[in-house]
């Protein structure tokens, strides 16, 4: 999640912050899947994304392109490739791209993106995000970013390993899904910018984004609450998307959907604080799933043993039980909203 920076004052006064379709058919359903998702496996990446190794994985450093390399090692173990189309699982972006007045100068890096085609619709395509870099070290002390967006970025491993499984047993997404790990978003969200302007595939047939930022921890006002998550922006574009999402969890998770960020008024702004408003702002439905920020956020403190691993593994579910729905409904969720 990215930071706001408050213009009067100067980089020390941050505000806190970051920031089933019913037509789908009866025989395409998730439950079976939800099972491969376990804590267990999230807990094994994120130790090793979140690691001192890969030194906060600020934007084009060597501590990223380690984490990179790992994603990809995962991708590669479970028989899944990079997208039709490109040529490596890096979408490349050149150090210009992130150039913005006060930021520090960052080098040349890349989106990470892996793609499991679809079986009937292989045109239209779901993007599932979250961003695997962080704000680097400072003084020496490496900010692990286990939570923001360590937690994302393992969702992903482990929902694409769930199609994938799904898939060799015959039961593959109707529409494709491109897995897309973004970079720079610390910085601006530079990466989903780059994707949204430099599409693989058009944008016309991109159905809806899931981005995934922040889902290992409880936020302040849930330190006692095992069994819910934010949910931001599903409503701004496609009343379909909202739906969804909501008989989504209702069938097969029954976790809290909370919406109070979603609110227009919300200060905290977090609408437009991650990679899901690259999307939105090109007219794409998108969904927003977080956990609301704790005391480690932004902090050398954000690291992979305060993850709620049973909490991350239920909002994982969550994701992916939406992600199954939008890629296997006859009909992909309609824009009837203006985005506001
Ligand atoms: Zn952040």
């Amino acid at each position: 999640m990215k930071k706001i920076i408050l213009s009067s004052f100067v980089l020390s006064f941050l505000l806190v912050g970051c920031s089933s379709n019913k037509n789908s058919t009866k025989e395409s359903s998730p439950e079976k899947y939800l099972s491969e998702i376990k804590a267990e496996n999230l807990s094994k990446h994120l130790y090793i994304v979140a690691s001192d190794e890969m030194e906060g994985r600020d934007t084009g450093t060597p501590g990223q392109k380690k984490a990179g390399e790992y994603l990809i090692n995962q991708y590669k173990a479970n028989g899944i490739s990079f997208p039709k189309g490109a040529s490596a699982f890096y979408q490349p972006i050149p150090a210009e791209f992130f150039k913005k007045q006060f930021s520090p100068k960052l080098g040349d890096s890349e989106n990470i993106w892996a793609f499991i085609e679809g079986t009937e619709k292989p045109d239209e395509i779901l993007v599932i995000s979250a961003h695997y870099d962080h704000v680097g070290m400072k003084n020496g002390e490496v900010y692990n970013g286990a939570d923001d967006d360590g937690s994302g970025t393992v969702a992903l491993l482990e929902i694409a390993a769930a199609f994938q499984k799904a898939k060799k047993e015959g039961n593959g997404p109707k529409r494709s899904i491109l897995f897309l790990h973004v970079t720079g978003e610390e910085h601006g969200l530079h990466g989903s910018r780059f994707y949204a302007e430099n599409p693989l595939f058009p944008i016309a047939n991109t159905i809806a984004n899931i981005n995934i930022d922040m889902i290992g921890r409880r936020g302040y006002e849930k330190e006692n609450n095992d069994n819910y998550v934010y949910v931001i922006g599903s409503d701004r574009l496609s009343s379909d998307l909202h739906r969804i999402s909501e008989e989504a969890n209702t069938k097969y998770i029954g976790m809290e959907l909370d919406y109070k960020y979603n609110d227009l008024n919300d200060p905290n702004r977090f609408y437009y604080r991650s990679d899901h408003y690259n999307f939105a702002k090109k007219g794409i439905p998108a969904i927003f799933y977080f956990n609301g920020v704790h005391d480690d956020y932004h902090k050398p403190t954000d690291t992979p043993d305060k993850i709620d691993y049973p909490l991350l593994a239920k909002r994982t579910k969550l994701a992916f039980a939406v992600a199954w729905e939008l890629a296997n409904a006859v009909e992909r969720p309609k824009v009837d909203k203006d985005g506001k």
